[in-house]
C-alpha cells in the first residue's frame, strides 16, 4: 500500500453517529487512521468522550465528542450547527446510530415501534437535514447510512427494525436524487450479522441459525463494515450514488 492510500481523508471532516461502540467506533477509527478529523456522536457523553479520546491519542486535536439522542430532532439541529462551527465544514456524514426493540408484531408496544423508527430512521433524516446545507454550499459530500440485510429480507420479531432499515434505503435513494447535482453522493451499507453489543446477547440457538445462513461461513466484524464505508466515502467511489452495498458474507445475493 502506498502512503497516499493511508491518508485518503486528510483535511476532511467525518461525522459518525453511534461512534461510541461497535460498528460506529470502527468507522470513526478507520476515518481517523486515514487522516480525517472526526465528530464522534453518541447517545451517552461517556462513550462519545471515550472514542474521541482514543482518536486524539492517535493524533492530537483530531476528534471531538458530542452527546445527543438522535431521536430528538431539535437537539440534533443544535449539535449539527455546533459541529459545523467547531470544524468549519463537514465532508462525510455516517448515519450509523441504531437500536433494536424486538417483539412479535402481535405484542409490540407502540413505544417500541416509535423508539426504533425515531432513532434509526428519523434520526438519520434529522442529521442529514442538519448537515446538507453545508455540503450543498461546499458542492461536495458523502452521506452513508447503515441499513441492514433485515431491511431487505425482513425478520420475524423485528417489524419495527426492518421497517426502519428499509426506510433508510428509501431515504438514501431519494436524497441521492436530490443532491446529485451538488456532487454529494448518498449510499447505504447493509451489514449482515456482526458481533457487537447489539447482537452479543442473542441466544446460541439464534446465533447458530444465523451462522448457518452465511455462505462465507463467518460472522462479520465491525472492521469489515468500516472498510466498505471508507470505500464509499473515498474519492474512488465518486461515481456511485443511490446504492445499497450488502456487507454480509453473502446472505443476500
Ligand atoms: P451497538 O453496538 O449497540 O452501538 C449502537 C451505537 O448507537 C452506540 O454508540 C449508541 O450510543 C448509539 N445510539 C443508540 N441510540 C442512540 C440515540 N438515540 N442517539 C444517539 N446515539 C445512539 O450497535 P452496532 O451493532 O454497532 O450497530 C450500529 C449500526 O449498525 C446500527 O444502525 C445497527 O442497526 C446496524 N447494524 C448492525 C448489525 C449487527 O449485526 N450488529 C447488523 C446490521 C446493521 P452509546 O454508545 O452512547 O449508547
Amino acid at each position: 500500500m502506498k502512503d497516499d492510500d493511508l491518508i485518503k481523508f486528510e483535511d476532511q471532516v467525518a461525522i459518525v453517529t453511534g461512534a461510541g461502540r461497535g460498528i460506529g467506533r470502527a468507522i470513526a477509527l478507520r476515518f481517523a487512521n486515514e487522516g480525517a478529523r472526526v465528530a464522534c456522536v453518541s447517545r451517552t457523553e461517556q462513550n462519545a468522550k471515550k472514542i474521541a479520546g482514543e482518536i486524539n491519542a492517535l493524533r492530537a486535536n483530531s476528534a471531538k465528542p458530542y452527546a445527543v439522542d438522535i431521536a430528538d430532532h431539535a437537539a440534533v439541529q443544535k449539535i449539527g450547527a455546533q459541529i459545523l462551527a467547531d470544524f468549519g465544514r463537514a465532508d462525510i456524514l455516517i448515519n450509523n446510530a441504531g437500536v433494536t426493540r424486538d417483539a412479535l408484531a402481535m405484542r409490540m408496544s407502540l413505544e417500541d415501534w416509535d423508539r426504533v423508527l425515531n432513532t434509526n430512521l428519523r434520526g438519520a433524516f434529522s442529521f442529514s437535514q442538519a448537515i446538507i446545507r453545508a455540503m450543498t454550499k461546499q458542492r461536495s459530500g458523502r452521506i452513508i447510512s447503515i441499513s441492514s440485510v433485515i431491511g431487505l429480507m425482513g425478520n420475524a420479531g423485528q417489524t419495527n427494525y426492518a421497517a426502519s432499515k428499509a426506510g433508510l434505503i428509501g431515504l438514501t435513494k431519494s436524497l441521492a436524487r436530490e443532491l446529485a447535482s451538488r456532487n454529494i453522493t448518498v449510499n447505504a451499507v447493509a451489514p449482515g450479522f456482526v458481533i457487537t453489543d447489539m447482537t452479543v446477547g442473542l441466544s446460541d440457538e439464534i446465533k447458530n441459525t444465523i451462522h448457518a445462513k452465511i455462505p462465507l461461513g463467518r460472522t462479520g466484524t465491525p472492521e469489515d463494515i468500516a472498510a466498505a464505508v471508507a470505500f464509499l466515502a473515498s474519492p474512488e467511489a465518486g461515481y456511485i450514488t443511490g446504492q445499497v452495498l450488502c456487507v454480509d458474507g453473502g446472505i443476500v445475493m
